[in-house]
Parts: C-alpha cells; sequence; structure tokens
C-alpha cells in the first residue's frame, strides 16, 4: 500500500475532475524517518497515508470521495526524535470550508503552501524539516568535536554552566564599542595560519557563519556576531623586523601599544593610528590615518606582503611579485576594507626610520573651565578665539606642500609636521549663529620631527595671537629615546576623557606639560560610541563649506550639561595633505580612494559605562542625551556640507552606502572579490563588506 501511494502521481490523482479529491505532497526533511502514530484506525483514509515516510524524501497522498456532497475528514500523527506532527485534512465542496494543516511540535517545524483550492479539488505541499535552532546547534556540536584533537580546550570560549565560564565567555565576546553586544556560538583564538584554515573550514563545512576579529576595534562591530564562529587572531601577535629590507612581518593580533614599542626598540616604525588598543590588521585593511600619514602616508601603503586564508580554505601568499591574483589581492587589502577578501595570518609592511628626535605636541583654544559654583565646564570668555580663524590656521599648515616639491625647505612646506588632527567640540545651538563669530573648544594635536627650538618657531609663524591658546609637548621621542614608544607616543587623539572632566569639576587643574604617561585612565577603556565621516576635497571647504561645518557643530541636539556627564560630541579633522601624498599620488598603487583629499572629517558621539548603565536602568533623562546626541550624528551625516564627499572606511557607520566609502576603487575591488577570492557563496560578508 505504502509503495504504490509514495509512486502514485499526481496526474492520477487529477484525472476524474468531479470526484472530491485532495492531493498532497508530504517532504520529510528532517534526517530521520517520520512514523505514523496510533489514533486514526477507524478512519477510511488512514490507509492512504503510508506507515512511514523516508528520511529527505517525500510522498504523494491523493485522498478521493466520489459520493456527491460527502466531505474528507482525516487527522494523522507523525513521529521522529524530533517531534511530532498532526496532519489534518478537511475538504467539502466548499472550498472556504477547506484546508490542509499541520501542528507541529518539539523541534518539528511545519510550511504548508496551498497550491489549488476549488470546489471539487485541494491540492497542497507540506514540508516537515528540524527547526533551524536544532539543525545549527547540532552543526555547532559537529563543529567542535571536529576541532577536537586539533585546538586546546583552552582556545575555545564559549558560555559554559557555571559562573566562572559564564563570565568568561561574557568578556570574551566584548568588542571595544559596547553600545554592542554580540554573542557568538563560539569564540576560538586560533595561533597559526594552519589552525585559522581549519576552523574556517570546520564551520563552513557545518553551515556556520563566521566572523573575524583581531583588534576587535570595529565601530560597527562587524568583527563580532551572534550566532556565528568568531575566529579571534588576538594570539597570532609576533614580530619580525628584516634588519637589511626594512621589511616587518606582523601578526594580525598585534595592537599599537606594543606593536609600536618592539619597532621603536629595533629604531624603526610603521604609520600607526593614534590609539594605543587599536588592531594592526583591521587599522590597514580600513587605510590606517595617523599621526604619520602627512610625511608617511597611510599605513596600507606600505602593505608589501601578507599570507591570507581564502574563500575555498587555500592559503595564499601575496606580494607584488607573485601572480596577477596575489597582486589584485594585496592591492585590495590596501584600503579596500576589512573581512571582504579572505582571512589574512600575516602582514609584511616596510618600516622606515625612526627620526632622531620626535614631539608629540597639542594646542588648545576656548578652553573649558569649571564656572563659579564649579558644577560646570565652560568656556570662559577671556581670550577666545572664534574657531573658524584656528581652523583656516590649521587647513593653511597641512596645506603648505601642495604644489610644492617635497624637499622644500621645510618652514615654509611644513614638512616637519608629520601628522596632525583638529579636534573641535560640538556645542548647544547658538541664538543668531555666526560662522564668523562662533566658539568651540579645540585641540591640535601634532608630531613633530625635531627639536622644541623649531617647534615652537613653526607654532609662532603659523598660529597667531599666543596669548589665546595653550602649547604643551606631552611626549618626545625618537632615536634618541630610552622611553617605551607605545605607552607615551599614543596619544587621545580621538577620544575624550571622563576622567579629566571628573577632575576639572572636582577642582583639578587641566594637564598642560606631562612629558609622561600620557593617556588617562578611561581612554583605554572599551566604551558605547557612534561614528559617521566624510572627506574635504582637494579644493578645501571654501567659505560655504566653512560656514556649514560649523554649523553642524552647533545644535539643538546637543544638550547642555551633556560634558559633565560624560557625554562628548565632536569632530576630529585628520590631515591627508602632506608631503607624501602630494609627491606621490602618481606611482602609489593602492585601494585607498582618497590620496588627494585634504582631511577627513570624523562626526563622534563617546558616553561612557556609567551613563550606559542609567540608560539600561531606564532614567530617561539620561536616555534623552544620548538619544538627542545620536539625532545629532545622523543629522551630521546627511548635513550638506559643500565640497566634501566620499566617507572612511575606518570611521565606520553602516547606514552610509557602500560604494560611497570606496569611491573609484568600488567596481575593482567587486571584481577582486568574485574573481580572486575563491569566496563563491560569499562567507566572508557582513553588512559593510565589498559584497
Ligand atoms: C578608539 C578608536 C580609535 C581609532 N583610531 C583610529 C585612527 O587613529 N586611525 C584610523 O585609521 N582608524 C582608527 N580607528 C578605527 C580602526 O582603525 C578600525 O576600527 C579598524 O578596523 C580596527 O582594527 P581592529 O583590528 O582593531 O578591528 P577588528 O574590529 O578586529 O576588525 C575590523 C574589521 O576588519 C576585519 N578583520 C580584522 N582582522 C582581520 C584579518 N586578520 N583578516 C581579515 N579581516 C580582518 C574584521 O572582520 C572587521 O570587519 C579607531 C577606532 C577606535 C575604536
Amino acid at each position: 500500500m505504502e509503495e504504490t501511494l509514495a509512486t502514485q502521481t499526481m496526474q492520477d490523482c487529477q484525472a476524474d475532475l468531479n470526484v472530491l479529491t485532495v492531493q498532497t505532497k508530504i517532504y520529510n526533511n528532517t534526517d530521520q524517518v517520520l512514523t505514523k502514530t496510533k489514533g486514526s484506525e477507524k478512519n477510511k483514509y488512514n490507509l492512504d497515508f503510508p506507515e512511514k515516510i523516508d528520511a529527505n524524501s517525500e510522498v504523494n497522498l491523493c485522498l478521493r470521495n466520489e459520493e456527491k456532497g460527502k466531505k474528507i475528514d482525516i487527522s494523522v500523527y507523525y513521529e521522529n526524535d524530533y517531534g511530532t506532527v498532526e496532519l489534518i485534512i478537511h475538504k467539502t465542496t466548499n472550498p472556504f470550508e477547506s484546508s490542509v494543516s499541520a501542528i507541529t511540535k518539539n523541534d518539528l517545524i511545519d510550511d504548508v503552501v496551498l497550491l489549488k483550492n476549488t470546489k471539487f479539488e485541494l491540492n497542497t505541499k507540506v514540508i516537515i524539516a528540524e527547526s533551524l535552532v536544532t539543525v545549527t546547534m547540532r552543526n555547532v556540536y559537529h563543529f567542535l568535536n571536529e576541532l577536537k584533537g586539533h585546538i586546546d580546550g583552552d582556545q575555545i570560549e564559549m558560555g559554559g554552566g557555571n559562573l566562572f565560564d559564564m563570565i568568561n565567555y561574557a568578556k570574551a565576546c566584548q568588542i571595544f564599542n559596547t553600545r554592542l553586544q554580540l554573542r557568538p556560538f563560539a569564540i576560538i583564538y586560533c595561533t597559526s595560519t594552519e589552525e585559522v584554515q581549519r576552523v574556517y573550514k570546520g564551520a563552513i563545512s557545518n553551515n556556520l557563519a563566521i566572523r573575524v576579529r583581531s583588534g576587535g576595534h570595529d565601530h560597527e562591530g562587524e568583527c563580532s556576531g551572534t550566532d556565528t564562529i568568531l575566529i579571534d587572531l588576538s594570539r597570532m601577535n609576533t614580530v619580525e623586523v628584516d634588519r637589511e629590507s626594512g621589511v616587518a612581518t606582523i601578526g594580525p593580533g598585534n595592537r599599537f601599544e606594543r606593536l609600536t614599542t618592539l619597532l621603536a626598540e629595533q629604531q624603526v616604525m610603521i604609520p600607526h593610528g593614534t590609539c594605543a588598543t587599536v588592531g594592526i590588521a583591521g587599522f590597514t585593511f580600513g587605510g590606517g590615518w595617523g599621526p604619520w600619514t602627512r610625511s608617511k602616508g597611510m599605513c596600507c601603503e606600505r602593505l608589501v606582503g601578507a599570507t591570507i586564508v581564502l574563500g575555498d580554505g587555500s592559503i595564499k601568499e601575496l606580494s607584488d611579485d607573485a601572480d596577477l591574483q596575489a597582486r589584485e589581492l594585496l592591492w585590495a587589502l590596501k584600503g579596500g576594507g576589512g573581512f571582504s577578501y579572505g582571512i589574512v595570518t600575516a602582514l609584511k609592511l616596510q618600516t622606515f626610520e625612526l627620526p632622531r628626535e620626535l614631539i608629540r605636541f597639542e594646542i588648545e583654544w576656548n578652553k573649558y573651565e569649571t564656572d563659579s559654583d564649579a558644577k560646570r565646564l565652560k568656556i570662559v570668555h577671556k581670550n577666545t578665539v572664534p574657531t573658524i580663524q584656528f581652523l583656516k590656521e590649521w587647513e593653511d599648515v597641512i596645506n603648505a606642500n601642495r604644489g610644492l616639491e617635497s624637499n622644500a625647505n621645510y618652514l615654509n612646506s611644513n614638512e616637519k609636521l608629520i601628522g596632525t588632527n583638529l579636534k573641535i567640540s560640538a556645542i548647544p545651538a547658538a541664538e543668531n549663529f555666526d560662522a564668523n563669530t562662533v566658539i568651540h573648544n579645540c585641540v591640535m594635536y601634532g608630531y613633530w620631527d625635531g627639536n622644541e627650538n623649531d617647534l615652537s618657531k613653526f607654532i609662532e609663524k603659523n598660529f597667531k595671537n599666543p596669548q589665546t591658546y595653550d602649547f604643551r609637548i606631552t611626549d618626545i621621542a625618537g632615536k634618541k629615546s630610552y622611553k617605551a614608544y607605545g605607552s607615551n607616543m599614543m596619544s587621545n587623539w580621538d577620544r575624550e576623557s571622563f576622567h579629566t572632566v571628573k577632575q576639572l569639576l572636582k577642582g583639578g587643574v587641566q594637564v598642560k606639560s606631562s612629558k609622561s604617561r600620557p593617556i588617562s585612565p578611561d581612554l583605554e577603556n572599551p566604551a558605547p560610541h557612534k561614528i559617521t565621516s566624510c572627506l574635504v576635497d582637494a579644493q578645501g571647504l571654501g567659505p560655504k563649506g566653512h560656514e556649514a561645518l560649523l554649523r553642524s557643530l552647533t545644535s539643538p541636539l546637543i544638550l547642555d550639561g551633556n560634558r559633565e556627564m560624560g557625554l562628548f560630541t565632536y569632530i576630529t579633522l585628520g590631515a591627508i595633505s602632506g608631503v607624501f601624498y602630494q609627491s606621490k599620488t602618481e606611482e602609489l598603487e593602492s585601494a585607498f580612494p582618497y590620496k588627494d583629499k585634504q582631511y577627513t572629517i570624523q562626526y563622534q558621539t563617546w558616553w561612557n559605562e556609567s551613563l550606559e548603565r542609567k540608560e539600561e536602568g531606564q532614567d530617561n533623562f539620561v536616555y534623552d542625551r544620548i538619544n538627542r546626541a545620536l539625532d545629532w550624528m545622523q543629522v551630521c551625516r546627511d548635513f550638506n556640507i559643500p565640497n566634501t564627499s566620499g566617507a572612511f572606511i575606518s570611521f565606520k557607520d553602516s547606514s552610509i552606502p557602500t560604494e560611497t566609502y570606496f569611491g573609484s576603487s568600488y567596481e575593482r575591488l567587486k571584481e577582486i572579490k568574485k574573481k580572486y577570492s575563491k569566496d563563491n557563496l560569499n562567507h566572508f560578508r557582513t553588512r559593510k563588506t565589498i559584497i
């Protein structure tokens, strides 16, 4: 009987059109046989249902009633280890009273598709499958089993049954942006290319999504993901410098504080970023802007080789002397974004010699000070300067090289200013906004190649009215220095310190010249934040652009008192313009698309853990402030600032279209991904990957 039914065709069933007919195709999409259980023996249609439906197979049912005006009514149960399913069929000559349904329990799920419902005919498909949760968890189980004997237990972090395991797992999940809380199935700490290859292949062959994390500083959390296998590379942190070629082979798990110290000990350096805890891998693939950009270019320009695990699990060495595939992939890694092209397990970066003397300095205008009752921080109106003045001065300084030869006199070309950014804090909306008079707190940060004397002359020459600003040297490094580079030269160029604000409110004074460890304790800690960006075109902002930029920084969405609570809203302008890009643009082979831009504009909103906790506790007062600040970010993202375009992928904001990040490199990057990453199923994908 079963066999007859299983082979009965739909055509047989449809042969007699005046007979009440129910055709149902039942798919058993589980890997276990479904067995009919007792209960419906008395029903004459029971025999039409097979006793068993094989795993991963289908059967056709054809129920008929030739007596006019009669109906077909039956309910049959099947079961396997995953659960039970009740199939209920009800057919009369009234289509509105006819139905086929399934009720699944435990780990079975169903999908019923109605194909036809007329006076005499009901035609449906019933699909029985395991719930996705069960399937996925079984895949995780198989994946972990396959790692046994290859990956040690202490390389795997998963949420466990006891409190300590749960705490360790929660810590391991933490990424730098605590606005995003993501929970992978498992975090695997790989220690070699072969382990990465094994874990990657194991995950995809078990149908599990993967993510890759090096330093964990992705602003949109794309280095992790809930219900994924997270390949963590932080333990791959070796650093080897070839003295002859100056090429450093660097593990992707290196972060700047340790990495720059190790390089400086060998008297060499790379164009690192501003923050001690950022990872070299994501930083380089995103371009890599920092305090060396004016003179040495973005970090990606120095990437001369890499080891990469591709989409099919193969390992490929990339260099400019290798085959076309290797050359194209290397080009893509130079600014084409993280994760899209494969998993990089080693980077080769061309280092440069450290200067003899290197000075890190700051200039601050319109300082915040405590008001008379020491409850508020205000820009005290004594020696204040309109923002437009120092903004233009800073622009003139970074653009002095445009049109000059790279070896021009440094006092004219500002060649010794090897990198700089300008931080301008946003303020609550001013009545009668005037771009020529509006005042914001502002700090210029810089690295200077040379001695204090020359630096002082440079500042006097380029920034008017010394009584209006504080100039401070915050640290000194270079070949002559005995101090650890990483912990002294890394800085707060990107962050504001709540610790410093609290000190000020307690009546403390702002640090003038520490020449000691510069990082306030909270600046290295993960914190919730949101970033967005654009870049200033080669011709510069011009009067309309300046006005729009300053207007965007003067907003009713910034509430008075935010700073005192540790809610910071500001922009950082990162200089690209300088000797490097002005003299080398033609010969540079990299995907970084913004070589001719003057500088990046990075809008930032940061708050802190105690505010976050209050927010979670539904303290609506705080919630309102953070919400408004995030609204400000959205307004700024869409602000029409003349002579700006593009966006910088390392300052990632998911709501900016992908093409905007990669500009003229976009089409070539997509082609490289399709042709050379061997990632046909696009395993290397997140919201802002190239495809
Ligand atoms: C506090 C702070 C300061 C910052 N300062 C600067 C700055 O001065 N200049 C600047 O340019 N940027 C800066 N950034 C941005 C930073 O460079 C990027 O977020 C960068 O992607 C971080 O790299 P990571 O390795 O730490 O990140 P991760 O979050 O680990 O990775 C970032 C992306 O790259 C992918 N990825 C990571 N490792 C690999 C790998 N080995 N192979 C393939 N894909 C990989 C990840 O999957 C993810 O998509 C800063 C960010 C923060 C949070």
